[in-house]
């Protein structure tokens, strides 16, 4: 079988719920502390692992207790971690989040190891052809373009979610992107043209395709509840949202990509795929957190068999 390999951002989470965030130069005791995995590529690794992809993950983590977390509950899921580099200079990321009496949240993103991610990283994980690279941009662009160029040298495809948005748009990298997927949010910066939430689908298609750049590349635009829609040179294909009771969105996107990839190795067509990881990350988002959120394959071939 195919495989999946992502090169990608690994975090420790810490996620703390208060009745009131601090003002400055303020304390508050909190309620609850938790210390738990997430990062773009982490979640997305996770998600592809458990709807059955057999994925290998490359990054880098530091040389303390967080990192040796992520690396146990990488094993747990089955995950290729040989690819995995120990930080000498930087610890483990961590995105500290704090959660308030009204839900609204505060985040803050420590990148440390992430950011040291590099194109030697990358250049020695193996590659087939009809393997499917998946990357996201909370490591260094350099690094990704090296790990596609490498990729599509080698005869793989290769899933760019370009989130969180960047201010430039890396034109170097879309050249060796097949298949782009990003939010309304994401669409809008890289297209040069804000992009509603509630936009019509042909003004997102259009938008969508100002972002090719060459033949053969397709963007899926993620709606939120609304569901997603693949652009290619050929037409569209819309895939609508499955009704249900969201709790918690953070991670839907990273769900989205990582069935997406998993399908896709598993010989999927993408119109097929899109529905499979629309249902995955239906479910995802009836439940708090992320990495620990994804569902199951069985859970999603529960919710298809209802569908
Ligand atoms: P987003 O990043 O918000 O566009 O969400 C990614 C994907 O998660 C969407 O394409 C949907 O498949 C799914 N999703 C997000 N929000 C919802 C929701 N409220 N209800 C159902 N599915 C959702």
């Amino acid at each position: 079988m195919a495989r999946i390999v992502i090169a990608g951002s690994m975090n420790i989470d810490i996620l703390s719920t208060m009745k009131r965030a601090p003002r400055a130069g303020e304390t508050v005791n909190g309620d609850t502390v938790a210390f738990m995995p997430g990062g773009k590529g982490l979640n997305q690794a996770v998600a592809a692992a458990q709807l059955g992809g057999e994925v290998a993950f490359v990054g880098r983590l530091g040389r303390d207790a967080f990192g040796d977390q992520v690396e146990a509950f990488f094993r747990e899921k089955g995950i290729d971690t040989g690819h995995i580099v120990r930080s000498t200079a930087q610890p483990t990321a961590n995105a500290i989040i704090f959660v308030d009496g009204t839900a609204e949240n505060r985040i803050v993103v420590i990148p440390a190891a992430n950011g040291e991610t590099s194109p030697e990283d990358v250049a020695t994980v193996a590659i087939a052809p009809g393997d499917v690279l998946v990357s996201q941009f909370e490591i260094p662009r350099t690094t990704i373009a090296a790990f596609f160029r490498r990729g599509r040298a080698a005869g793989a495809r290769t899933v760019l979610n370009a989130a969180p948005a960047l201010d430039d748009a890396p034109a170097d990298l879309w050249l060796d992107t097949d298949i782009l997927v990003v939010n309304e949010t994401e669409l809008g910066h890289f297209a040069g043209a804000s992009v509603a939430a509630d936009a019509p689908v042909v003004q997102v298609a259009d938008a969508a395709r100002r972002l090719f750049r060459r033949d053969g590349q397709t963007v899926v635009a993620t709606l939120g509840a609304r569901g997603a829609v693949a652009v290619a040179a050929g037409g569209e294909v819309l895939v609508p949202g499955r009704p249900v009771k969201a709790v918690d969105t953070t991670g839907a996107g990273d769900c989205f990509v990582g069935a997406l990839a998993a399908r896709l190795a598993a010989g999927d067509a993408l119109p097929e795929a899109m529905r499979y990881a629309n249902v995955a990350a239906s479910i995802a988002v009836t439940r708090v957190g992320t990495g620990t959120a994804m569902p199951t394959a069985d859970e999603v071939a529960a919710a298809l068999a209802g569908a």
